[in-house]
């Protein structure tokens, strides 16, 4: 195999192995949910600074009756602690994780 269509696979491995299952096995709801969280977050942080707390985020949950607690612990675990977090770090993984379907 020429070295760097290896060097590719081993990347690509990277990318989608341990880290891509943790992040998809804990999900504190379905995908949909979890898509309309970053729409619903783009939309408001488009028009008002984020002010670093979970603020927009609580909204949302709250107005679903969604799992906070579950919700909460999950994007600390993938470092988010506020509105802006969530969209800088949480979504590109979740990009990432979900690239291939
Ligand atoms: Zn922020």
């Amino acid at each position: 195999m020429p070295l760097i269509k290896k060097r590719q696979l081993e990347n690509w491995a990277q990318l989608s192995g341990d880290e891509r299952e943790r992040f998809i096995e804990n999900l504190p709801d379905t995908k949909e949910t979890i898509e309309d969280l970053f729409d619903y977050l783009d939309r408001r942080l488009e028009t008002v600074a984020c002010t670093h707390d979970l603020k927009f985020t609580m909204q949302f949950l709250m107005e679903r009756r969604l799992d906070m607690p579950k919700f909460m612990s999950w994007l600390n675990e993938n470092g988010a602690y506020c509105d802006c977090e969530i969209l800088g770090n949480v979504e590109p993984q979740w990009f990432r994780a979900f690239a291939e379907d």
